[in-house]
């Protein structure tokens, strides 16, 4: 029996690794030494039988080590990142990440693609013509010393571990594990040599956890990792029974982040935004916090760095041109309230609407015109579904119809 199968085998029998079993896997897997089929049998044994706080503290370290960590000297302000769970609609990143940088904060932010059903921020920012996500980290450092926020992917350089397990992770159902997703989000924030993280954890039925009560517990343990590494995490726990704002999908939530950074964002979406923000700038030791988000929206400087940002990353925020060619508005044929969205199955479309077999379409995506709760009468536009193929829409009119309950 070869050492993959063995450790394989333990799993499976919930025997405990240890630390060198665990960088045995990681870094076999990295160098191609075990195939995708065995990296899947070990997520498989995991995603069932767990890892215990040390396996997961070791497989953090272990995905840190695989590239290179950073260290910021000489940095006047809190170095501070946000993450989330994963949600559909998610676009927080793209406006807090600004918003920080403009309170003084330095912002170095290692982000993921799409994964499972939500959508990932690398993919949002790569739709804009010509920005890079996957710069040196020299030049990430750089940006970040000049500018205040950088955000690229995982690279070459930084955590490939988990950019190579992370998509293997995504195609096969082995996201939704609590050392796995620990392992995943914390290696990236450990690796950015930051002092503050604010973790957004997603509840709900588009959530990765649904379930509140376990999305503490997830908290807790990120925060735990956290502390075992010298980053001071805290968490809040956020709502994802529906998709964030009023767009999802690629350029439309840029598109979307450019007009919050405006003053100009929904309620739902800037209610997270200001929560997150007050913990982090509390993090930062800022006073009203509230007030000085508010101001650097009002005063345009959040807005400039974005811009400034894309443009060191090669990109142009005039070229942001969000323009579908088809859309579709799906109107409702039930009088009552919207009760129930199956954000999941929302989650899942977008991915197919806009990142299907290796087609990308930048301007795919769906606009929401109702959120939970809203009134709803007959012939009311939901939502509207864009993309650049007729062909794609219709494929998908029925499933959308049905992710939404409109009753009394
Ligand atoms: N975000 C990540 O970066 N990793 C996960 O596993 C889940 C969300």
């Amino acid at each position: 029996m070869s050492i993959i199968e063995s450790l394989i085998k333990d799993k499976l029998n919930s025997k405990d690794h240890n630390t060198s079993d665990i960088d045995y896997i990681v870094n076999s897997y990295l160098d191609n030494k075990i195939s995708d089929v065995e990296m899947t049998s070990w997520l498989k044994a995991v995603f069932n039988n767990g890892m215990n706080i040390d396996e997961t503290i070791a497989y953090t370290s272990s995905i840190i080590n695989s590239g290179t960590k950073i260290e910021f000297n000489n940095l006047d302000g809190y170095i501070v990142d946000k993450h989330s769970t994963g949600g559909i609609g998610d676009k927080v990143s793209i406006i807090l990440g600004p918003i920080l940088a403009a309170c003084d904060c330095y912002v170095p932010m290692i982000v993921g693609r799409h994964l499972g059903h939500t959508g990932g921020t690398l993919d949002k920012l790569e739709s804009i013509p010509g920005y890079n996500g996957l710069l040196s980290t020299n030049r990430f450092q750089e940006i970040v010393k000049n500018v205040g926020i950088s955000i690229i992917g995982q690279t070459d350089e930084i955590c490939p571990a988990d950019r190579k397990i992370y998509t293997l992770r995504g195609q096969t159902n082995t996201v939704a594990s609590f050392p796995l997703i620990c392992g995943s989000i914390m290696s990236k924030k450990i690796a950015e040599g930051i002092q503050g993280l604010v973790l957004d954890i997603k509840t709900g039925n588009g959530a990765f956890i649904p379930d509140s009560k376990e999305a503490k517990k997830l908290g807790n343990l990120l925060s735990l990792i956290g502390k075992e590494f010298d980053v001071d995490v805290k968490y809040a726990t956020t709502d994802m029974n529906q998709p964030l704002g009023n767009y999802a999908g690629l350029l439309c939530e840029v598109y979307e982040s450019i007009k919050c950074l405006k003053g100009d964002g929904p309620k739902d979406l800037m209610d997270v935004i200001f929560h997150l923000g007050e913990i982090a700038l509390t993090m930062a030791g800022q006073d009203n916090p509230r007030k000085r988000m508010v101001e650097v929206i009002n005063d345009g400087s959040a807005f400039e760095i974005l811009c400034k940002m894309i443009f060191e990353h090669g990109g142009d925020y005039k070229k942001i041109n969000f323009n579908y060619t088809n859309s579709i508005d799906i109107k409702s044929s039930d009088e009552g309230y919207l009760k129930y969205i199956d954000t999941k199955k929302i989650g899942s479309i977008i991915n197919f609407l806009t990142i299907s077999n290796d087609r990308l379409d930048n301007n795919a995506g769906i606009k929401f015109f109702k959120k939970n709760g809203d009134s709803v009468k007959q012939g009311d536009i939901i939502c509207r579904i864009f993309s650049g193929s007729n062909k794609i829409i219709e494929s998908i009119i029925n499933q959308i119809k049905e992710t939404y309950t409109i009753t009394y």
